[in-house]
């Protein structure tokens, strides 16, 4: 049976059946009560069932496997190369945030875990499995590679969890997990978090999980009544006028940090090149950057240090960036449940958050789609001088003006409904790489192994390369190798200062 957050009972973390240990670290942590989707998987985990959780990130669903797990494994013993529990992540930066969580509740409990990820050194990890760890986190494609090299043994898994399941089909893993599930023992543990839940996924549950418990913290169409949306029609469709529109919003809300969303790689980048040379603070993100510019750029926006992230959805999805005040989508989405996606990385946790969407004739059809999905009226705004600016902006200049100060938009309700200019989308898209309907923009599933291939070492991570790094690294990382050069501290690469501290150890 699904089960729904609306109307929960609130109750407490004690209530749940977590131990003293774990209590403590919650409360050092700073909760004071579980979140629906905790609430209702933690006792279901401790009694040893399936979960399939329906979630985003944003609703504690990491804490939600995580605490459980913990308060599991407090008792038993790892057996060398033998992990306890296996938790599969399709990126390295959501394998490397589970870890963090790991070590953050398991923080008074001695837990031994390993990380299987491109850019940590395979060394060290080779010798916590040797030695026994409770916890295995991994990329699939990486966990494969180490496991044909005969150097970890999956048949002592008593807890699998498969996260972010609906992005692990994106980027074309699941015959990965597949694989991966014959090679567990069947009297296992299954717990699946996706946001969303594709037929693919769903079978995939069947498959592989025992009558689990479905729990649906938020649907696909909500999005958070902490979150004031705004959207500007410009009316034009040339790149110059979107920039202008976007600039001309940053400036004229109260912009703390902010995520700008582009639904290209390139567009990414000309975005950020543009926010740049008009003097504000933005880096990009995407998939085609090197790893460590990515965790680099990420670390210096949750420190506080960047203002402006840009980024394609898949460089951002499934990311914990905790309290940003904006999310710009500089157009709407290919896929209209990304919207919610988008937009649910302000407004978090009760906090007060924006999202400004930026509308060109082109783009009429899929703002239709979106107003469709979320059933939510959205506010029409025109900054102050931004319609003159657009009327008087030639086609060949950036036709920027003077910054700062011009608060108090002139915002006007509107019909936003959509649905005004329909069926033009295309018109002038084939400058640009097709746009991804189906799949996001940078791990199509046709370039299954590039996506894979995120996951596996560049060859900067590896001065004297393993026998498995030399096996499989492809021409494209060994070129972007280079850019990936960092100081290595303690064998750990590709982490830039984010290096989680069992890696330290
Ligand atoms: P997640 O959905 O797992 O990515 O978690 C989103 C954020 O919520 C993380 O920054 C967590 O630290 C935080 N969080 C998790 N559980 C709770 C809770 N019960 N109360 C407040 N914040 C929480």
């Amino acid at each position: 049976m699904t089960e729904k957050q609306d109307d929960l009972p609130k109750t407490t973390f004690a209530a749940l059946g977590l131990g003293p240990k774990i209590l403590e670290a919650i409360e050092e942590a700073g909760y004071d009560s579980p979140t629906p989707i905790q609430a209702q998987a933690i006792p279901h985990v401790l009694l040893g069932g399936d979960v399939t959780g329906i979630a985003q990130t944003g609703t504690g669903k990491t804490a939600a496997f995580v605490l459980p797990m913990i308060h599991r494994l407090e008792q038993g013993r790892a057996r060398a190369r033998m992990p306890r529990t296996l938790i599969l992540a399709p990126t390295r930066e959501l394998a490397a945030q589970v870890a963090e969580n790991f070590e953050k509740y398991g923080k008074n409990l001695k837990l031994e875990m390993a990380l299987l990820i491109g850019g940590v050194s395979f060394k060290e990890q080779e010798q916590k499995l040797m030695r026994g760890v409770d916890v295995l986190i991994a990329t699939p494609g990486r966990l494969i590679d180490q496991f044909e090299r005969g150097k970890i043994l999956l048949t002592g898994v008593e807890i699998l969890v498969i996260d972010e399941a609906d992005r692990m089909l994106d980027m074309g893993f699941i015959p990965d997990i597949e694989k991966i599930c014959a090679l567990l023992p069947p009297r296992r543990q299954t717990l699946l978090f996706s946001a969303t839940m594709p037929p693919e996924i769903n079978k995939l549950a069947q498959r592989f999980q025992k009558d689990p418990k479905k729990i649906e913290v938020a649907r696909q169409a909500q999005t958070a009544e902490t979150i004031k949306q705004f959207v500007i029609k410009i009316g034009r469709d040339d790149d110059k006028a979107k920039r202008t529109a976007l600039r001309r919003a940053i400036e004229t809300r109260d912009v703390k940090n902010g995520i700008v969303f582009c639904n290209r790689k390139r567009e990414v980048d000309i975005v950020t090149k543009s926010l740049n040379k008009h003097g504000f603070d933005a880096a990009a993100i995407h998939g085609d950057l090197p790893q460590a510019y990515r965790t680099q750029t990420l670390d210096r926006f949750r420190e506080g240090d960047l203002k402006l992230l840009v980024a394609s959805d898949v460089a951002a999805r499934g990311l914990d960036v905790p309290d940003v005040s904006h999310v710009f989508n500089y157009a709407p989405p290919p896929k209209d449940e990304d919207y919610v996606h988008r937009i649910g990385r302000t407004g978090r946790a009760g906090r007060k958050g924006e999202s400004v969407t930026i509308v060109g004739p082109d783009d009429e059809k899929s703002w239709a789609g979106v107003m469709k999905m979320i059933q939510t009226d959205v506010e029409e705004l025109m900054p102050e001088g931004l319609a003159d600016e657009l009327e008087n902006l030639p086609e060949d200049t950036g036709g920027r003006r003077g910054r700062g100060g011009r608060r108090g938009s002139s915002s006007r309700s509107g019909d936003s409904k959509g649905g005004r200019s329909r069926g033009g989308r295309s018109r002038n898209k084939p400058r640009e790489e097709a746009p991804a309907e189906s799949a996001p923009a940078e791990e199509k599933p046709s370039r299954k192994p590039a996506a894979k291939s995120e996951d596996k070492p560049a060859k900067a991570d590896k001065p004297k390369p393993s026998r498995n790094e030399g096996r499989k690294g492809s021409g494209k990382d060994r070129k972007r190798g280079k850019d990936e050069l960092e100081p290595a501290a303690d064998g750990v690469r590709g982490f830039g200062g984010d290096i989680p501290d069992f890696l330290k150890r």
